[in-house]
């Protein structure tokens, strides 16, 4: 009698556990925010997700903090942007000594795996770090283009399926309604650029490639003379000529970046300056990844209005 009670106790805790397992959420934590939202949004209420950045942050430049490698620490999940803009991470999950967040375990994923990617160096070209060169394995900021996007998306949702197979369709229709919504928006704003012609901007870092190309839109040059280097006023005076020269319509920058120089060329030429999120968050009213795009949109729109 005594026996059988112990062994009731026994599944009780156990069918309690495997209970509470079942209803635990995956914990993910990604570098930058973009991640987060789509994780979310693909996620459901089978993720709780957090960020270690947020959208006002220059992720290129982060020194990482034992809070952010505790977080690490207890993911199920690791989501980085890669092509080694957030190079940092690896310093996090060699010190948060959590096995199934390092490369080619099913919790570390790199996000950029699918994109198709731009400005990759051809192979066997010679990348100086001392000229601040900080796009090495091509450009990484491929969230800015919506239907980049969904691509994200789709490697997050398969991921997600792996790691809860159970949930496979719940992700699916999630992504499926992502998906939608990242072409209606990718819609609009075309819509509302194809009153332009030959929109042309100069931006302060190769922020905007993925945007740029996806949209039709020129980059006629940075004001950063080399990606990742400060503006110097040399430089800062040839893109003044290249503004005037090529037709550049406006100055683009992402919200954390010094605006002295933009507003420098802008003086010099009358351009007007887009102060614009290059992340979600990055601004108010950049509530999530959607919102960003039509606060990017409505930004540009009012500049090429004036
Ligand atoms: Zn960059």
């Amino acid at each position: 009698m005594k026996h059988s009670k112990t062994i009731l106790t026994f599944v009780f805790f156990l069918v309690l556990s495997v209970g509470s397992l079942q209803a635990r959420s995956l914990r993910v934590v990604t570098t930058v925010p973009d991640l987060k939202d789509i994780a979310e949004k693909i996620g459901g209420e089978q993720v709780s997700v957090s960020s270690l950045l947020s959208g006002n942050q220059d992720p290129h430049f982060i020194e990482p903090r034992p809070s952010m490698v505790a977080r690490v620490r207890r993911a199920d999940l690791f989501i980085v942007i890669g092509m080694e803009l957030d190079v940092w991470a690896f310093s996090l999950i060699d010190a948060a000594r959590n096995r199934n967040i390092t490369p080619g375990e099913s919790g570390y994923l790199n996000a950029s795996a699918r994109i198709e990617k731009l400005d990759v160096p051809e192979p066997g070209t010679r990348l100086d770090a001392s000229k601040g060169h900080v796009h090495p394995s091509g450009n990484p900021h491929y969230n800015l283009d919506p239907l980049n996007g969904v691509v994200v998306a789709e490697t997050i949702a398969s991921r997600l399926s792996e790691l809860r197979p159970e949930y496979a369709d719940y992700f699916e229709s999630n992504l499926e309604r992502f998906t939608e919504e990242a072409r209606r928006v990718t819609e609009e704003i075309s819509e509302a650029l194809a009153k332009y012609e030959n929109i042309s901007m100069i931006a302060y870092h190769e922020s905007w490639e993925y945007f740029a190309e996806r949209f039709g839109i020129e980059i006629a040059g940075t004001l950063e003379p080399l990606p990742g280097v400060s503006p110097t006023s040399r430089h800062l005076s040839r893109m003044v000529r290249t503004a005037e020269d090529e037709n550049v319509d406006f100055i683009i920058q992402a919200s954390f970046y010094d605006q002295r120089p933009a507003n420098f060329v802008s003086r010099q030429t009358g351009l007007p300056v887009v102060v614009a999120p290059a992340y979600v968050g990055g601004m108010e009213g950049a509530d999530d990844y959607f919102a960003m795009f039509r606060l990017i949109q409505a930004k540009i729109v009012e500049a090429l209005g004036r």
